[in-house]
């Protein structure tokens, strides 16, 4: 039903352990974290779902844990987990602050075949050090530079606020004379550290600006974003149709996030948790959560998401579309995305 073949991913957050304290950080609570032998035992409840999914509804899958923190090298246990993940058949990648990683830890990752390592770049130096702290722009660097000597493959990503839509393109030459393969963006969402940052949050023309923009920046690089919108800003001719999701936000249909202590939410950045890893089963989880299915029915969204023609391929940021809402005392994840531009009617 989602294309072929299907790319399920599971953001997985090993620890909340780090060693920054971003402006925007979602993190705030303190968990206890799983062990590896809980950590295994969450792969293997994963791979009894996606294995079903492929025999039953003969599908083509290519699935893939996505493990971060926190910073997840705090974790002694990185390896055996990379491991364990790869050889129950999953891709496997990593997303880091970048500050962490030696040329032996490089050659190690190179070696577990992980497929790419992200690291969160803000801007250049004056930038990223105000959101993430003194020192970490030199540090990131490093930890990039050891990676590309190493031959992994390596994205930087961004988090796009009034703070940082002036770096961009020095983001993007910066990160091409460095080798990296490619540089993702995302949208600052307002929950966690990042509540008190309300007032960096881009209004639907200021991001219909940036966004034109970025479809306009060449590089060495490749400038790609998962965010719904940005594939709607750059959507030419027919708008495709369908009554289920074919693209757009993730949460509940292409990924899933688990918690640091087991818990289970749609989406890291939705902070709303459906399940524990460690006492449910993923596959009936998946099959079963109000949550997940309201996420994936159209009849479910109010507002304009649920009145527009990009719905199937869109359906807006439910993360911020929740921290909008919370903002305002609601707990509402279907409504509209508030910094949403593109709104075009069904009728
Ligand atoms: S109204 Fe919602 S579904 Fe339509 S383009 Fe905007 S965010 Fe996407
Ligand atoms: S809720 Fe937002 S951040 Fe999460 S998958 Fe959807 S679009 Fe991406």
């Amino acid at each position: 039903m989602l294309g072929t073949p299907y790319d399920f991913f599971i953001q997985m957050h090993l620890t909340e352990r780090c060693n920054l304290h971003c402006r925007h950080c979602y993190q705030t609570r303190k968990v206890p974290e799983m062990s590896l032998e809980e950590v295994t035992q969450a792969i293997e409840n994963i791979k009894k779902a996606t294995d079903s999914w492929v025999t039953e509804y003969a599908m083509e899958m290519s699935p893939s844990f996505h493990f971060t923190g926190g910073e997840p090298f705090f974790r002694d246990d990185l390896f055996a987990i990379l491991e364990t993940a790869r050889e129950r058949g999953f891709a496997t990648a990593l997303m880091s602050n970048g500050t962490l990683i030696t040329p032996e830890i490089a050659q190690r990752l190179k070696k577990e075949q992980v497929s790419d390592v992200q690291v969160s770049l803000e801007g250049m130096k004056y930038v990223h050090d105000r959101i993430r702290g003194d020192g970490s722009f030199q540090k990131a660097l490093r930890g990039i530079a050891n990676l590309v000597a190493n031959d992994v493959s390596t994205s930087v990503n961004m988090t796009l606020s009034r703070l940082n839509i002036d770096e961009v393109e020095g983001v993007v030459d910066l990160a091409g004379e460095m080798g990296v393969n490619m540089v993702t963006f995302s949208r600052l969402v307002s929950c966690g550290r990042g509540k008190e940052l309300g007032e960096a949050m881009l209004t639907p023309e200021e991001l219909a600006a940036l966004y034109g923009r970025l479809h306009k920046v060449r590089g060495k690089v490749a400038l790609s974003s998962l965010d719904p919108l940005y594939t709607v800003s750059g959507i030419a001719g027919k708008i495709p149709q369908a009554d289920f999701p074919v693209g757009g936000c993730a949460a509940g249909v292409f990924g899933i996030t688990i918690a640091a202590d087991g818990g289970i939410m749609p989406c890291r950045r939705m902070d709303l948790t459906i399940g524990n890893i460690k006492t449910d089963s993923f596959r009936q989880l998946w099959a079963e959560s109000p949550v997940l299915w309201a996420l994936r029915e159209r009849s479910s969204y109010h507002d304009k998401c649920g009145d527009c023609r990009y719905w199937s391929v869109c359906r807006g940021c439910r993360a911020v579309a929740l921290a909008y809402a919370r903002a305002d005392g609601v707990e509402d994840y279907l409504g509209a995305d508030p910094q949403c531009p593109y709104f075009k009617s069904n009728g």
